[in-house]
């Protein structure tokens, strides 16, 4: 061996040389560590903002460990959850959503509320940048301390998307957020999923275009329990106050709801913080009236009855769909379908007896 082979050893030798004194090595293992559940559930318990949001990030995790430590986390923290008024806020993409819970946001942090904004953006994932996680969004509101914002998180479903949110919501009622605040562009089916975990659900307009116009669908303005027209400021005053005779009137034309709260219209201009604690009257007024009659506390059980039974069917549905003998049974009946030979009824029926019979299940 030359001196080149020899030099080599050295450098060797060296890399291995010093041993690290115990000390540091406990201390880099406990970097890397992540805290143990009951760690986060006493941190997000007081209020620490770090841990919830390392909480939330569990939540949104495909890591199975991850998501092992989010479900520990969030069943440690859901008796302290609860504890809060949620309300769903929709629009059409610059209608002024973030502008407005800015406003309100601002308006009730002084009131010493805590508030925390969520966002539903299934759209997100489609288009490859979310329009609600923009960071630029909501400046002010993101110093204030007793504000949490975080963005939407992404995912393949709609389903998928709605549960983390969901689990999203107890952690922060558990950290002490009273008043939550989901977003959600109202274009798409996104509103159902939302109008299923609020208390509240609120559609923001504009005045002077139609409802074809501004995407919104019918079912959305029958789940609203308000309808606030924004920009109600310089020469748009006057359209915004026809807007809001017009969809009073309309209104009074759905038939009353379960809730027996009569809809309310209002216009507001989030961005002259004019007609804002309106709003927010509104609100304290639906919330008096729910309460009250108990429909505020059934709601919430019919919800969460709802979430129970919508994890199962999406479970059963994808379980049975991506199952081989499925797969292999469906192409076949199908066939038999379109050739004439098996009525859509009877094919189903041979799907679920060979899915039953090798128990599948
Ligand atoms: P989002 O897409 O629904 O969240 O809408 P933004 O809050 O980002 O607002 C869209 C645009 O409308 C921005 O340029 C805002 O400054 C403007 N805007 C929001 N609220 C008002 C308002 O009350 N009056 C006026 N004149 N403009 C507003």
């Amino acid at each position: 061996m030359g001196t080149k082979g020899k030099h080599n050893d050295d450098t060797l030798r060296e890399l291995k040389g010093v041993k690290q004194p115990q000390t540091i090595q406990k201390i880099k293992l406990n970097r890397g560590k992540s805290p143990s559940a009951n760690v986060f559930v006493t941190h997000i318990l007081q209020g620490d903002i770090s841990y919830l949001s390392r909480a939330i990030t569990l939540v949104e995790s495909t890591n199975e460990l991850h998501q092992k430590k989010a479900a520990k986390i969030i069943q440690a923290c859901l008796p302290y959850a609860n504890n809060s008024i949620r309300i769903g806020i929709t629009g059409v993409p610059g209608v002024g959503k973030s502008t407005f819970i800015e406003a309100l946001g601002k308006y009730l942090t002084k009131k010493d509320k805590k508030i925390a904004v969520l966002a539903i953006d299934p759209s997100s994932s489609v288009n490859k940048g979310s329009i609600l996680g923009d960071k630029t969004r909501m400046g002010d509101l993101v110093k204030d301390k007793n504000a949490f914002i975080r963005p939407s998180p992404s995912g393949d479903s709609l389903g998928g998307v709605a549960k983390k949110t969901r689990e999203t919501i107890i952690l922060c009622e558990a950290a002490g957020f009273d008043t939550i605040f989901i977003e959600t562009v109202g274009v798409g089916q996104s509103e159902t999923a939302v109008h299923s975990m609020v208390d509240f659900f609120l559609l923001l307009k504009l005045a002077g275009a139609g409802d074809e116009l501004q995407g919104i669908k019918r079912g959305i303005i029958e789940m609203a329990d308000a309808i606030v027209i924004n920009k109600a400021d310089g020469t748009n005053i006057k359209q915004a106050a026809l807007a809001k005779a017009d969809f009073s009137r309309a209104l009074h034309l759905y038939p009353l709801k379960k809730s027996s709260w009569q809809p309310k219209v209002t216009t507001c201009s989030a961005i002259d913080n004019k007609g804002i604690d309106a709003v927010w009257q509104l609100i304290e007024e639906y919330m008096a009236l729910t309460k009250k009659s108990g429909y505020f506390e059934g709601q919430r059980n019919e919800q969460n009855t709802f979430w129970v039974l919508e994890t199962i069917n999406e479970q059963l549905k994808n379980r049975f769909y991506h199952h081989p003998l499925i797969k292999k049974e469906l192409a076949a009946v199908l066939k038999k379908v379109q050739q004439q030979q098996l009525t859509p009824f009877e094919a189903a029926k041979k799907v679920l007896a060979a899915y039953y019979k090798k128990g599948a299940v």
